[in-house]
């Protein structure tokens, strides 16, 4: 979405990485590579083999160094897909194909390298696959660097220092040389929330912002441009007043919430009655993992570990997941570690080349993990179960819709936890299982549900869609997808009347944890613990320490009484306006002459 107002473009694009970036614009072209052909006469043949030899040297080479620069800058996970590239690259299956081919075809290299790797897409092309764009985009990667080196091209980093990279997309490579520039931040016309580039540049701490679709037309080398990687909005060309906007945001956020996130780290979650909440983060990247002491958060409250499937697409083994959660256990000890079992299907990691008609009514979550327990849920719950030696963990079970499936899913768990004591392998006595309420019938069923659980963890972002048939990721339908729904609240109070008379506490995962206008709300309906988003967290405490349980209790029964989403905002606004006036300020009044603010 775009909109003009006065000289100023303000456009809408997806949040990639957090944060506020002004300055210039440097807008990247990657020159493609030429593919000539030419015949090649027989004594030329040799020299033609050397040539890519040396190409091949040249790229391995580059991709050594971006490696070393990645582990440095970034984290193990992200070095890991230019070692994934490097692999490519030696893929002596391909490389002597390509030998064998000049020599018999007597082509140039170039030629035979561009169709050998439009080939080798072809075999394992699986666009049904979320993430076979960014396997795609990686094989092109490759391809593209060994094409520069054989017409001896460099691509040269020629960004210019502190400027903002617009680009229609770039690569997780561009992005790691890029950062050695200290860009600022990145707006693309590509690319989703999950992309490679993204995890890098959320790592870099490199605001930015994608799917702006013509940012690349509208903004010339040189312009300015605001971008806010928190809301996904991009100004090209600001005017003096909302550049001035911006810098005090800017200012306000610099001073505020790193002096806020300073002074509430070592604060409790805590209302001003004195009633302790528990307040998590949702994390799904180890180079996050930092941010639960920066914080101050009690612990993990969602793990999401499908990422371990991201970019591969394949098995992930017991020992290498074992790693991978002892690590995150450790981090984070003596507070707790929520860790999702797979929550692939929907919108999320696709196992099958089925395609299916309603994929978020289909085979996803829990229903996979049973289906198919050798290859998911036993190899997962051996490895957490494994970790959970290292200190605090709980299993997370996604999409329950009924008991027979936690009953089912308990058989494995009693069945392998027995195996591991057996086999002599330490295992935490008591590890909690929780489920997620996401689907309306886990939510009906509550009562029923608590009694064979330890909590239950709700997932507002899916029980939302279910519960209003709003699809979560469709623009169409998206002013219908309302967290203040009188269905929503009255399902959240159900919900959490009926864990607590069965005895557990209740989490809540979902995006709505992370909205500050929730806060009061979710305090006055009993909830008992918070698990939001990392960059929300000192907002969230700020408000939950605002908080009066009994004047909270009034409301909510006030709000459960309305019929009407809009009339529950507005309520909801005017309590944190008088309650947190100096947020409110900030964010609603500053920001308010926004398109859709
Ligand atoms: C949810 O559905 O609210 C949730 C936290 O899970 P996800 O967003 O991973 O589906
Ligand atoms: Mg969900």
């Amino acid at each position: 979405m775009s909109m003009r107002k006065g000289g100023e473009i303000r456009l809408r694009g997806i949040p990639g990485s957090p944060g506020i970036a002004i300055g210039r614009a440097f807008l990247f072209e990657r020159t493609r590579p030429r593919i000539p052909h030419r015949h090649l006469a027989p004594e030329e043949v040799e020299g033609e083999i050397v040539r890519f030899r040396e190409a091949l040297e040249r790229s391995e080479r580059e991709l050594h160094k971006i490696i070393e620069i990645a582990r440095q800058k970034v984290d193990p996970d992200a070095a890991a897909i230019f070692e994934a590239q490097l692999l490519m690259l030696r893929d002596e299956h391909i490389y002597e194909r390509i030998e064998q081919r000049i020599r018999s075809e007597r082509l140039n290299a170039e030629a035979i390298v561009h169709e050998e790797f439009e080939a080798y897409l072809e075999r394992i092309q699986a666009p049904e696959d979320p993430y076979w764009d960014e396997r795609a985009s990686d094989v092109r990667d490759v391809l593209e660097r060994l094409l520069r080196n054989l017409q001896k091209g460099r691509l040269l980093s020629n960004v210019e220092e502190s400027s903002i990279v617009v680009a229609d997309e770039l690569t997780p490579a561009d992005l790691v040389l890029f950062s050695r520039r200290n860009i600022l931040g990145v707006a693309l016309d590509y690319g989703g929330p999950t992309s490679h580039t993204v995890i890098i540049a959320r790592s870099l701490r490199v605001p930015a912002v994608l799917g702006l679709h013509n940012i690349t037309d509208l903004a010339a080398p040189g312009d300015m441009l605001i971008v806010d990687g928190y809301t996904g909005r991009v100004i090209v060309r600001p005017s003096r007043a909302t550049r001035n906007l911006y810098h005090r945001h800017l200012r306000w956020l610099e001073n505020h919430i790193r002096t806020f996130e300073r002074e509430l780290a070592s604060l409790p979650a805590q209302t001003r009655c004195g009633r302790r909440i528990w307040l998590r983060v949702n994390l799904e990247f180890r180079e996050e993992l930092p941010s639960v002491a920066t914080l101050g958060a009690d612990g993990i409250g969602l793990y999401r570990s499908e990422p371990l499937f991201l970019g591969r697409g394949k098995f992930v083994s017991e020992e290498e997941q074992y790693a991978y959660y002892r690590q995150i256990v450790e981090a984070v000890r003596p507070e707790v570690a929520t860790i999702r079992l797979f929550d692939l299907g929907a919108d999320k990691v696709l196992l099958s080349t089925y395609r299916e008609p309603n994929p978020f009514l289909g085979w996803r979550g829990v229903r996979i993990l049973l289906d198919r327990p050798e290859e998911f849920l036993r190899p997962q719950l051996r490895a957490i179960l494994r970790a959970s030696a290292h200190g605090s963990v709980r299993i997370l079970i996604p999409m329950v819709t009924s008991l027979e499936e936690i009953e089912r899913f308990y058989v494995y768990y009693r069945a392998i936890y027995e195996e591991l004591r057996a086999e002599g392998v330490a295992v935490a006595e008591r590890v909690p299982v929780g489920a997620m309420i996401e689907v309306p019938s886990a939510a009906v069923l509550i009562e029923r549900l608590a009694e064979r659980l330890d909590f239950v963890s709700i997932g507002t972002n899916d029980l939302i869609q279910y519960l209003l048939a709003v699809d979560r990721g469709n623009d169409l339908v998206a002013d219908l997808y309302q967290e203040f729904h009188p269905a929503v609240l009255h399902t959240l109070k159900h919900i959490i009347d009926g864990a607590h008379r069965k005895g557990i506490s209740v989490s809540l995962c979902g995006e709505m944890a992370s909205n500050p206008l929730a806060t009061v709300l979710l305090v006055g309906m009993g909830l008992d613990e918070f698990s939001v988003n990392p960059v929300m967290l000192p907002e969230i405490k700020y408000t939950i320490r605002q908080v009066d349980c009994e004047q909270a209790r009034l409301l909510t029964e006030e709000l459960l009484a309305l019929s009407r989403t809009e009339e529950i905002e507005k309520r909801l606004q005017a309590w944190h306006r008088t309650c947190c006036p100096e947020l409110y300020r900030m964010k609603m009044e500053e920001m308010e002459d926004w398109p859709g603010a």
